[in-house]
Formats: structure tokens, sequence, C-alpha cells
């Protein structure tokens, strides 16, 4: 079996660890991860909020995988016939991967954010995506948001990633001092004049997408207060039971924020019921943007967010689209309906509905952009059971697109040739980087200082 795994996120990763204890040990087996990052583990660097740096401890497990001699990875290799939304990567199509490999994974995340149709990107509104990029230095980081020259943010969709957005924004810098934020991001939080940030849900709060470990950390923000709610939101309709979950909201919201709205300078709100309708840039009459939001209620049959045909408008400088992600459309195996690659059992499928041998989607690119990293292990655990179980029965009525017979120890020839240029990272090049990252961290009182693609480069290749 000689496996390549697109993608080098959590996914990626669980899925060989995985592998590693199935496959019985009397094979001979390759795993070859590509990921266009130079640096493994996806979302884990890019995405988690640098003040939950407990999540990103399932790294330990992912280093301990690519221990085994039989995993390589291989950063900065863009896999695919489209152009590579990263400049400085090695471009590795996907026929290399067809014909040098057995087996092939996709476990290629959804890299896009959702778009609200009445919000396009301006000046006046960008993604939490695009923020987050910002705040984590990913590769393809936009440049900093004003935040110096703003006061009013608005955050779009009431999920997670929202919250984490809107802590960032909120949170004094010197606590977010001593986590995994750069340095060039700490001075612009620095200077922020940010004083509120309100969280817009198109429904009430029995539905929405938050979870209570994050409500609770903003409830708890030591510099900012949260605007009262209305009491009528927070009464359940008679006869509607609840989960316990949704009872924990409705009494966490009630008691409302640790500190009394009024008494911080910064604050924030739950903005229920709203959906936006539509957004005037700033103009010579109106020196902020202006925010439309259409006033809705709750189908009790659909569950679905209706308008009332109430508006309101609220004068806002920065909007924030968190709505979630999707994968990119050009991939191969992706299917428009669902946003993601057509999987069936963990199997890619064409759209002619035939199903690939030895094939697989994981992660994120299978399932769409649900759930926390306890769910994609999972995901990944099953596939490579998939995987496993495929090889010992192979499946009746499937069609071949890869090599049956590859040579184990042979690595794709754009590979060769990026590794000799030192273009490629590997796993024993990140560790150290990781390890500088840290030592550089350390000097200056924090977990890591990150380094950006050049720099690491350097480290990696001093002469060049
Ligand atoms: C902003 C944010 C914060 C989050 N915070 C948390 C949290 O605090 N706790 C938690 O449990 N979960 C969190 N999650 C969820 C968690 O990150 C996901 O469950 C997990 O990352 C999904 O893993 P994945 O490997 O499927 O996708 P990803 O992590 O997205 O990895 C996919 C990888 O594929 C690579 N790739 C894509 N296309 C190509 C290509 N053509 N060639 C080569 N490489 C390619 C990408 O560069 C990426 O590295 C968060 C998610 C987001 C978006």
């Amino acid at each position: 079996m000689k496996l390549a795994i697109i993608g080098g996120g959590p996914s990626a990763f669980y899925v060989a660890s995985r592998l590693h204890k199935l496959l019985p040990q009397t094979l001979e087996y390759r795993i070859h991860l590509f990921d266009r990052l130079w640096s493994p583990h996806g979302l884990v660097r890019y995405g988690v909020a640098p003040d939950h740096p407990e999540v990103k401890n399932c790294t330990h497990k992912f280093d301990e995988a690519a221990l085994d001699r039989r995993l390589r990875f291989f950063g900065n290799v863009n896999v695919g016939d489209n152009p590579s939304p990263i400049q400085h990567t090695v471009k590795l199509p996907l026929s290399s991967i067809f014909s040098n490999y057995s087996h092939v994974v996709f476990a290629t995340g959804c890299t896009l954010p959702k778009r609200h149709s009445e919000l396009p990107p301006s000046a006046s509104c960008t993604s939490a995506l695009s923020m987050v990029h910002w705040y984590t230095q990913h590769p393809n980081a936009p440049s900093p948001p004003p935040l110096d020259k703003i006061s009013h943010v608005s955050l779009i969709g009431n999920g997670n990633v929202s919250l984490d957005v809107a802590r960032m924004l909120l949170t004094n810098v010197d606590v977010l001092r001593k986590y995994d934020v750069p340095e060039r991001v700490l001075d612009v939080l620095a200077e922020s004049t940010v004083k509120h940030v309100s969280i817009v849900g198109r429904r009430g709060p029995l539905e929405a997408a938050f979870t209570m470990k994050e409500l609770r950390e903003m409830i708890n923000l030591p510099d900012a207060s949260m605007v009262p709610l209305a009491p009528e939101l927070l009464q359940p309709s008679e006869g509607v039971p609840l989960t316990r979950q949704q009872t924990r909201v409705l009494q966490l919201l009630s008691k409302g924020s640790k500190n009394t709205f009024g008494t911080t300078e910064k604050t924030w709100s739950l903005d229920f019921y709203r959906s936006p309708a539509g957004l005037m840039v700033p103009s010579p009459e109106n020196a902020r943007a202006q925010l439309s939001l259409a006033h809705t209620v709750v189908d009790p049959a659909t569950q679905r967010a209706v308008p009332t045909g109430e508006t309101s408008t609220v004068a806002t400088d920065l909007v924030v689209t968190s709505l979630g992600f999707h994968g990119e459309p050009t991939a191969p195996y992706f299917d428009p309906g669902l946003g993601h690659l057509r999987t069936l059992s963990n199997r890619i499928v064409t759209n002619a509905g035939t199903t690939l041998r030895n094939v697989y989607g994981s992660g994120w690119a299978s399932t769409g952009a649900h759930g926390v990293l306890a769910a994609t292990m999972m995901n990944a655990y099953d596939v490579a059971e998939t995987i496993v179980n495929d090889h010992m029965n192979p499946l009746e009525g499937t069609e071949a697109v890869l090599n049956p017979d590859p040579s184990l120890e042979e690595i794709p020839e754009e590979v060769v040739h990026g590794v000799r240029e030192r273009n490629i990272v590997e796993y024993p090049d990140w560790k150290r980087i990781d390890e500088e990252e840290m030592r550089r961290g350390q000097v200056l009182g924090k977990e890591r200082e990150r380094m950006a693609w050049d720099e690491a480069r350097l480290l990696l290749r001093p002469s060049v």
C-alpha cells in the first residue's frame, strides 16, 4: 500500500495515525502527506484561536504518527491542476498522484468562507476567515484590519468562530501577549479603538450555534460587558421542551456578563432575530457604513428564520461575516450541491455515481465544515477502517484510477525536485522550525513567535 494524503491537517494525521495501528505489521506500506501550507496541522495552526492553547495538544499525537519511518510529510506542495492560492507552492498535478500511488485520501478541508448574498466583500465588509488568517499570520494573510480607526464591529453569525473573533477584539492585548499571537498582530491590537462588538444571529438564543464553553468565555471576559437581553427573548415558548444545553444557555444569558453592563469601556451584544438585508458603505452623508437588518421570527414548523417585514439600520464600521465554510469548487470530485467532496461511506464518488477504487475523502473535505476536532478524529478513524477493510476485501464494481503497483520508495519527480531545491518542508524540518518558534517565544515570554515562509526557508536553507 502506498497512500497519498492530500492535505496535512488534523484529519490527514488522524488517518495516518490510525493506519499505523490498524495495518498488519507484515504489510510494507508508505504514507505521504502533501499540504500547500509549508507547515503541517492545517486549522490547528491557522484556525484555532490563540487563547485556546490546550486545543493544540493534539499535535503531540501528530508528531508521534510522523515519527514512524513509513510516513513522510511534504509541506508547500499544492496538489491539483488549478493555480495554487498560495504563491510559493510547488505544483503537483493530480496525474502524478494517480500514477505514483495505489491509494489516495483527499483531506483538503473546507478552505473558503461562505458569503452572504447581501454582503459583498468591501472595505467595510470582510470574512471571519480573513480575520483568522490575519491573527494567525496564514501565508495568505490579508493586510491588518484598520482597528485603530474603528469603534463598532458587526459579526454576522453566532457560531464559535464568530466568538473567537469577538474575544480577540474584546480581550486586553496584555492578556493575549502570552499566547501564540505574532508580535505584528499584537501591535495592531494594541492600537485598537474597537468599543463594541455586535454578534448578529438570524434566529434566537435556543438556536444559537455557539457552544457553552465559548459562551461562558464571553460572559467572563475581564474587560468587557454584555448588553442585557430583553427578558422576553429568554422566555421559551410554552410547551416547547428544552435540551440541557438550551436550558443552560438561557440561564447563562439571563444572569448576564460577569461585568455589569456600563462598567467597562468595551461592550458586546447578542443581536438575535436579525438577518442582514444590505450594507451601504460610508458616504459624505454617512461617515459610517449602514447595515440594514431584517427582523425575523423562527417558524415553529421548519425552524427557519422568516422575515417579519420590519427592518432596522445599524451604523457600524466593519462587518465581519462568519457563516461557515465550503470546499473549493474547482477541486476534483467537488459537489456544488453539498459544498464539499462527494463521498459515500468514505469513498469518493464521481459525477456519474461511480465509486473510485482506493480513493477516499476524510475530515471537512468529506463531511463539510461541521464539528470540532473530536468529530474530525472520529471520522478519520472511520476512514482508516474503510481503507483497511477494502484492502482485505476489495469492493466489487469500482473504477480503477490509481497505479496498482507503484514503487514504494519513489516519490513524484516534482517533489524530488522541490526537496532538492529545499522548497519543500518535511517533518524533521518542521520540528526545527517549531523549536525555533518556541525558543523565540520564550525570549518574549510567550508560547511561540511564528515565522513566515521566507524566514522559515532561510532557517532551513541559510544560503538562500
Ligand atoms: C477558525 C476555526 C477555529 C477552530 N477552532 C477549533 C477549536 O478551538 N477546537 C476544535 O476542536 N475545533 C476547532 N475548529 C475545527 C477544526 O479546526 C476542524 O475540525 C479540523 O481542522 C478539520 O480538519 P481537516 O483536516 O478536515 O481540515 P483542515 O484543518 O482545514 O486541513 C486541510 C488541509 O488541506 C490543505 N489543502 C487543501 N487543499 C489542498 C491542495 N489542493 N493541495 C495540498 N493541500 C491542500 C489545507 O492547506 C489544510 O492544511 C476550528 C475551525 C476553524 C475554521
